[in-house]
């Protein structure tokens, strides 16, 4: 039954389950966001609606988009479908400097520009501490300025829309899981003619971050009670708990602190690792320095060849020792949320029984 804005006011936002990814409020000019708050602001009356169908809370068929973006599904019921796991850095020293960890996700963004994969590339800027907001880049020294995580639910993907709009016919996208999924819907509908300006090949390439959870606007309220936000230079959440750094110093809380802050879409959400992108980027939770980078389709495993080639990126074996250390944390997340599944919550998710079965008798042997 076709279904539109009214039913995602009902089952997504009313239930406080949308992640914030942006995707429906570039698509439709009565869908807003204010504060990573989307609010449907008008009644459009359509029974029939794409932003119903981008969104990465209503039903979400996992070997469906696994077909759609790898052309099968997956064998993998942890990581997703993946050809190479490995440690990745920008070899460039600014890059790597100005990143997160190691970089690699700025390094691969300006290495697609460079390269003319992409014409574009929608980005998240700001400096940790506030409000961080879409930006969609075309330069080194933008995609540069836009480094470092922000851990709140920007809704980048509004400059999706933005930059197709813009004139863009290759864009780039960097973003969380749900903003994956997310471009990942639209472009199954854009592939059968379900949004008429967008071409089917728009998303040229999309680079996912790791994310297992993402922060409120009350954290930002939060900080600025602690730090000036004007002052923040970067934050991070390792495993010890919350760091913010400015120039003077590095302020330390546990991560309980923040805990309350995060989003509750995110207490549902059944991928961490951004299973549909071209290659997904997070931390190695061992190495500040470098990235575990997860190449996924044949797109990204050529993006990472050719940068490595070019002396752009420096790649090396994933630790034998730590991949049991990943896959718990992703089979931890994955069990949690098909326990809620089970309880009724997460009703958005379709997993194949096959794969249910495997990641509910890992947690037994786990255990
Ligand atoms: C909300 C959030 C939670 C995360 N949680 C984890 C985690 O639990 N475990 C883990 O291993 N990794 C996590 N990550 C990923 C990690 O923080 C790094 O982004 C990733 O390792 C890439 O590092 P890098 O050095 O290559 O980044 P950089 O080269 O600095 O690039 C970072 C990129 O992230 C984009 N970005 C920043 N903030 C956001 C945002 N809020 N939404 C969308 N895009 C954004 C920027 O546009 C930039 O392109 C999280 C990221 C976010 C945004």
């Amino acid at each position: 039954m076709p279904k539109g804005a009214r039913d995602l006011q009902a089952e997504v936002l009313d239930k406080n389950l949308c992640t914030g990814c942006g995707m429906c409020v570039g698509m439709c000019p009565y869908i807003k966001t204010v504060d990573e708050k989307v609010a449907v602001i008008h009644p459009c009356g359509l029974e029939d609606g794409n932003c119903y169908r981008v969104c990465p809370r209503t039903a979400t068929d996992l070997s469906q988009l696994d077909r759609q973006v790898f052309g099968e599904k997956r064998d993998d019921a942890v990581l997703g479908r993946h050809t190479a796991l490995l440690f990745a850095r920008a070899a460039d020293v600014q890059v790597a400097g100005g990143g997160q960890y190691g970089g690699t996700v700025s390094a691969l963004t300006v290495f697609a520009l460079e390269q003319g994969d992409i014409d574009a590339a929608v980005l998240t800027r700001g400096n940790g501490g506030s409000y961080p907001a879409p930006r969609v880049v075309r330069s080194r020294e933008e995609v540069l300025a836009c480094a470092g995580s922000k851990y709140s639910a920007c809704p980048t993907m509004t400059g999706f829309h933005q930059a197709v709009g813009e004139g863009s016919r290759r864009t780039g996208v960097v973003g969380r899981p749900c903003q994956v999924t997310a471009v990942r819907k639209l472009q199954g509908l854009a592939a059968g003619d379900g949004v008429p300006h967008l071409p089917a090949g728009t998303a040229s390439l999309v680079i996912g971050l790791f994310c297992f959870w993402a922060l409120d606007p009350g954290f930002y309220r939060w900080l600025a009670a602690r730090v000036d936000p004007q002052q923040v230079l970067a934050i991070d959440i390792p495993l010890e708990g919350l760091e913010v750094r400015t120039a003077e110093r590095v302020y330390r809380w546990p991560v309980d602190e923040v805990r309350p802050f995060i989003r509750p879409a995110c207490l549902q959400c059944f991928d961490s690792t951004a299973e549909f992108a071209d290659v997904s980027v997070g931390s190695t939770e061992y190495d500040p320095e470098w990235n575990t980078l997860v190449v996924r389709t044949r797109r990204g495993a050529d993006l990472v060849e050719r940068a490595r080639q070019a002396g752009v990126l420096e790649v090396k074996p994933y630790p034998e020792e730590r991949i049991p250390i990943l896959r718990q944390a992703v089979l931890n997340k994955k069990i949690r949320v098909l326990r809620l599944w089970e309880d009724g919550q997460a009703a958005y998710l379709q997993v194949d029984d096959a794969d249910k079965e495997q990641i509910l008798g890992l947690e037994v042997q786990a255990g």
